[in-house]
């Protein structure tokens, strides 16, 4: 049966790079060996990583005043780069507290330095991106997290988010796990942007960076080798072996985007499909949606039955239609379906008919 596969990361990824991929784990571009069996240092595989390194400069139109990484660790291992990096000796930094990710990240930035919330939905459960808030001057860094994948609010107005921050000269640093590469972005706004790559990017394995390099070597302090940026900066994400095939296929699907039209049609689906899904959930009788409507996300969206008793029933109806993955985070409850990049509108349209029939069923 044909599955629908809304999972939040690691995620969807478009057929045709999976099925590239499988076939570079036999015969890589016809070398008569696997992908995962030749010298990350050979010209094959220098290749893959420059390509993959250069289309997310060509994606967002980056200047040579940003460098590209493809590191490991995870968006986790991010939350103590950025400090590491980029606090200064006994400084501070203020980070917009929407969720869970941005907690850990929080916590991470306290082991170095003064990290304070500059502002913080957690009253109502993150439900909402909060827009009162402002920044000290001399702050190291400001800290947000573009998508919140748990609770799904976005921000949509990075501009006025972030204006006071590079006002007052202040580096931007966003996690930008579960949105990247959604929609059309100046990145100029942002000093430094982390996402694990297991959401939008590619597989699990790589994370990705992008970094205005002018805001490194400010601290003051001293830096392990592996956890500094500059060191891979210098070496081009190949300080050690980078893990190959996460890198490979996160190039694939890099291709994949610019084929598809790039950033700009990526965005246009994923308005699409958002719209469909959240006027179905606004128009039902039985669902309500969880996040704030202005700050709903176009890549998780969170939504709840209004009778929890009904909730099994949904998950093994979603099931029998191959619907997989939208049993929502456990501190939402209810459901999230995850609409990245590579999920098409058909599976959003397969999940708004069958909460119709559910509707219909129960009247
Ligand atoms: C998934 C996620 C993370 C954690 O990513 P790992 O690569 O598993 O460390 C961090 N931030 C956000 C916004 C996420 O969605």
């Amino acid at each position: 049966m044909k599955k629908h596969n809304f999972s939040a990361g690691p995620a969807i990824l478009p057929r045709p790079v999976i099925e590239a991929s499988a076939e570079a784990l036999l015969n890589f571009g016809d070398s008569g060996l696997s992908l995962i069996e030749i010298s990350h240092r050979s010209k094959d595989f220098v290749a893959v990583m420059d390509e993959a390194r250069q289309r997310v400069k060509s994606l967002y139109n980056l200047n040579d005043d940003y460098e590209v990484l493809f590191l490991q660790g995870g968006a986790s291992l991010q939350f103590c780069m950025v400090p590491y990096n980029l606090m200064k000796e006994n400084g501070r930094a203020a980070y917009l507290n929407t969720g869970a990710w941005a907690s850990k990240a929080l916590k991470e930035g306290k082991v170095f330095g003064e990290a304070l919330a500059a502002g913080s939905s957690e009253d109502a459960n993150f439900n909402y991106i909060p827009k009162d808030f402002s920044l000290n001057e001399g702050l190291s860094y400001f800290h947000i997290t573009t998508n919140n994948t748990i609770y799904g609010t976005e921000i949509h107005d990075l501009a006025g988010l972030t204006a006071e921050a590079r006002e007052k000269g202040i580096a931007v640093v966003a996690d930008m796990s579960s949105d990247i590469f959604s929609r059309v972005l100046d990145m100029n706004m942002i000093d430094l942007a982390y996402a694990g790559a297991q959401k939008n990017t590619g597989p699990a394995g790589t994370t990705l960076v992008i970094i205005r390099k002018s805001i490194l070597g400010k601290t003051g302090r001293s830096i392990p080798t592996l956890l500094n940026y500059q060191t891979h900066i210098d070496k081009g994400s190949m300080f050690n072996t980078p893990p190959v095939f996460a890198v490979y296929v996160s190039m694939l699907n890099l291709r994949w985007m610019d084929e598809h039209g790039g950033l700009a049609a990526m965005e246009e689906r994923n308005k699409a499909k958002s719209e469909v899904l959240y006027s179905e959930i606004d128009r039902n009788s039985l669902f309500e949606g969880t996040a704030a409507e202005a700050d709903r996300s176009r890549m998780n969206v969170t939504f709840v039955l209004k009778e929890k008793e009904l909730e099994a029933e949904f998950l093994q109806k979603a099931e029998q239609a191959g619907i997989v993955g939208i049993k929502g985070h456990r501190s939402v409850g209810g459901f999230r379906a995850s609409i990245y990049n590579a999920l098409p509108i058909e599976s959003v349209k397969v999940l708004v008919d069958l909460m119709k029939e559910f509707e219909l069923s129960h009247s």
